[in-house]
């Protein structure tokens, strides 16, 4: 499918700091929208249904995949999650930018829906920093953590199959760097053609389908 906007998909082991970063892209960049995905894990302490996830049963989520609401699932640590066609439809249908904050199963799906998807995997500089940020962060049982650090080594073996990956040391260092993926894509020539279409008659430059 041709999307005029660009699509973002940030991936992670549980506890690199995700979430986090692209929290601080939103409050930064107000032409980027975060897809809300539906999961059946249960909402964290400050977490609220509408914001950070739509939290669904496992019967009304195996209602949506046979009714094919969703663009990508996965299970990932024993939950389902995924991201509704009804989640990202709005902003597909205006051309605006989203990002996808999945897992790497539900990123190489879409990357064959969307094939001018930008893949993005961030990596925790160390094992022993990715265990102490589970362990802060403060919201996942140590059972919990344990399985998300099992699976974390599953996941970042996947990471060569992404467009860019950030190594989420200095979170500052890290924003910048995501900040520098989201802007690149914007100054592609397809993107400034039709976002600064104006400039491009003025300048009597002749309209052409190649590299867009
Ligand atoms: P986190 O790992 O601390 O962000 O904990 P969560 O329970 O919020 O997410 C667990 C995993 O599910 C992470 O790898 C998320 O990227 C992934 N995830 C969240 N939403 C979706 C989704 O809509 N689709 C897919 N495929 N994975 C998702
Ligand atoms: P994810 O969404 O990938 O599971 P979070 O964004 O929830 O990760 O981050 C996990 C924890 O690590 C949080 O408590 C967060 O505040 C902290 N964190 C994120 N990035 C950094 C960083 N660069 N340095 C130190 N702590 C960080
Ligand atoms: P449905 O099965 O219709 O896709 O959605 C199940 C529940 O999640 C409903 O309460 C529905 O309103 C909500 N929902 C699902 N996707 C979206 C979405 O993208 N935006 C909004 N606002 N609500 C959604």
């Amino acid at each position: 499918m041709e999307y005029p906007g660009n699509l973002f998909v940030v991936s992670a082991p549980s506890g690199a700091g995700k979430s986090s970063l692209v929290k601080a892209l939103l409050e930064l960049d107000s032409q980027v929208f975060r897809s809300i995905s539906h999961t059946t894990r249960s909402p964290r302490g400050q977490e609220k249904h509408g914001r950070e996830y739509y939290f669904a049963s496992r019967d009304d989520f195996e209602r949506m995949i046979a009714s094919n609401a969703f663009v990508e699932w996965a299970n990932v640590h024993g939950n389902l999650y995924g991201t509704s066609k009804k989640a990202i439809e709005e902003r597909l249908a205006k051309g605006t930018d989203i990002v996808l904050e999945i897992d790497y199963q539900g990123a190489l799906q879409i990357k064959q829906s969307f094939p001018h998807a930008v893949l993005i995997f961030i990596l925790p500089p160390s094992w022993e920093e990715l265990r102490s940020r589970l362990e802060n962060r403060g919201e996942d049982a140590s059972d919990v953590i344990e399985k998300r650090l099992t699976n974390a080594r599953e996941e970042m073996a996947q990471v060569h199959k992404f467009d860019f990956v950030i190594i989420n040391e200095l979170f500052e260092r890290a924003l910048f760097d995501l900040k520098a993926v989201v802007h690149s894509q914007r100054l592609r020539y397809s993107a400034q053609k039709r976002v600064r279409s104006e400039i491009f008659s003025s300048l009597d430059i002749p309209v052409t389908l190649e590299n867009s």
